[in-house]
């Protein structure tokens, strides 16, 4: 067989392949978009597991009419414009393959109006051919409907679980982004019927209350009432301007108490730089830190965030974004441990519990 280009729809469906594995990886996605924009509130209506109907609405910044066959087109991204930008990159999103990935395994079609303009438009896209953009009323924000998933890739379709089992799904992931955007309310629905509301915060002053608010919200009250505060940072050292620089490292959150310890490791919560991931050095850690503590076989229960420079930590390690590298692994372990064993310490010493028990 000669070499030949392929034609882009393909790519972008062998992409999807790598990006989208079931409804609760769209729903991932867009709601990643959303608060990449700027939202302060998404709505996410869903329809036999998010298989049928998946539709995430947002109150961002909006998409300008000429920008949306750009939106849908691959490697097309208002996130980065250069190696530069990828070392520092703050945004959830930067690979800008999302949106046509999700478009070339769906019928598909995103609606916006930009803050500020006066009309919105919208742009349809059937499993992978992209329509015309045409005017369409929408609040200032953005709206991805996303039908029938996977319903021209059949390989695909037949991995798909129960209704139930690919809500599961989708909840875990929301629980996930919930619980490292507190300052964000997010509505679901599903087949018609409200399902799970998480409100939104006041703002910045009240972050530590909002975050220990939807520690309750979405892990529920006895997590709650056995949780560690922890809050750790390495001393920074002053800039040469004299001014104070950001520490190195910082690592905030919940832990539980060794009291509550779960069968499995459902309860277990690592964020880098504000980004849910698996990371295997932390991982380690966290468990040396309850080794004492802790019955064999026993998983600990944590929400965990941790802060570095952008530059020590590469996020570009997988299209789905489920891992990171760090530059310096080893001093991220040893500070994670000396973290945690410290709070744990504390419980001894009456490092008193989140909520009243
Ligand atoms: P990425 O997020 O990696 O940039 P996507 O394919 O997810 O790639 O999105 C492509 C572009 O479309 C984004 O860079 C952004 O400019 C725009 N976009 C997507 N979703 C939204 C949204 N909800 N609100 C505003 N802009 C959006
Ligand atoms: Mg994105």
């Amino acid at each position: 067989m000669s070499i030949r280009q392929l034609p882009d729809t393909l790519v972008n469906q062998i992409a999807a392949g790598e990006v989208i594995e079931r409804p609760a990886s769209v729903v991932k996605e867009l709601v990643e978009n959303a608060l990449d924009a700027g939202a302060r509130r998404v709505d996410i209506d869903l329809e036999e597991g998010g298989v049928r109907l998946l539709r995430v609405r947002d109150d961002g910044l909006g998409i300008a009419p000429d920008e949306l066959p750009l939106a849908v087109s691959r490697h097309a991204t208002s996130k980065i414009a250069s190696l530069d930008d990828l070392e520092v990159v703050a945004t959830l999103g930067f690979r800008g393959e999302a949106l046509p990935s999700i478009a070339s395994v769906s019928r598909f079609t995103i609606s916006s109006r930009r803050a500020g303009a006066e009309h919105g438009a919208a742009l349809s896209v059937d499993g992978g051919r992209v329509g015309d953009v045409v005017p369409r009323a929408h609040p200032r924000g953005t709206t991805v409907e996303v039908r029938d998933l996977f319903y021209n890739v059949p390989a695909r379709r037949k991995f798909l679980r129960a209704e139930r089992t690919e809500l599961g799904h989708i909840e875990e992931w929301l629980r996930s982004l919930a619980l490292a955007r507190p300052d964000v309310e997010l509505r679901v629905s599903h087949n018609g019927r409200a399902s799970r509301r998480y409100r939104g915060g006041e703002g910045e002053g009240l972050a530590l209350d909002e975050g220990a608010a939807r520690l309750v919200e979405t892990l529920g009250e006895a997590f709650a009432q056995a949780a560690l505060r922890v809050e750790h940072a390495t001393t920074p050292r002053p800039a040469d301007d004299g001014r104070d620089a950001a520490p190195a490292l910082r690592l905030h959150g919940w832990i539980a108490q060794p009291t509550y310890s779960r069968a499995s490791a459902d309860q277990q919560y690592l964020y880098v730089n504000g980004r849910a991931v698996r990371d295997r050095s932390v991982a380690h850690a966290v468990k040396q830190a309850y080794a004492d503590v802790l019955f064999h076989g026993r998983q600990p229960a944590y929400v965990l965030f941790l802060e570095l420079e952008p530059a020590r930590v590469d996020v570009n390690v997988h299209p789905a974004k489920h891992e990171v590298r760090f530059r310096d692994a080893r001093m991220v372990h040893d500070f994670v441990y000396r973290a945690l064993h410290e709070a744990l310490a504390g419980t001894r010493a009456g490092n008193a519990p989140l909520v009243a028990a």
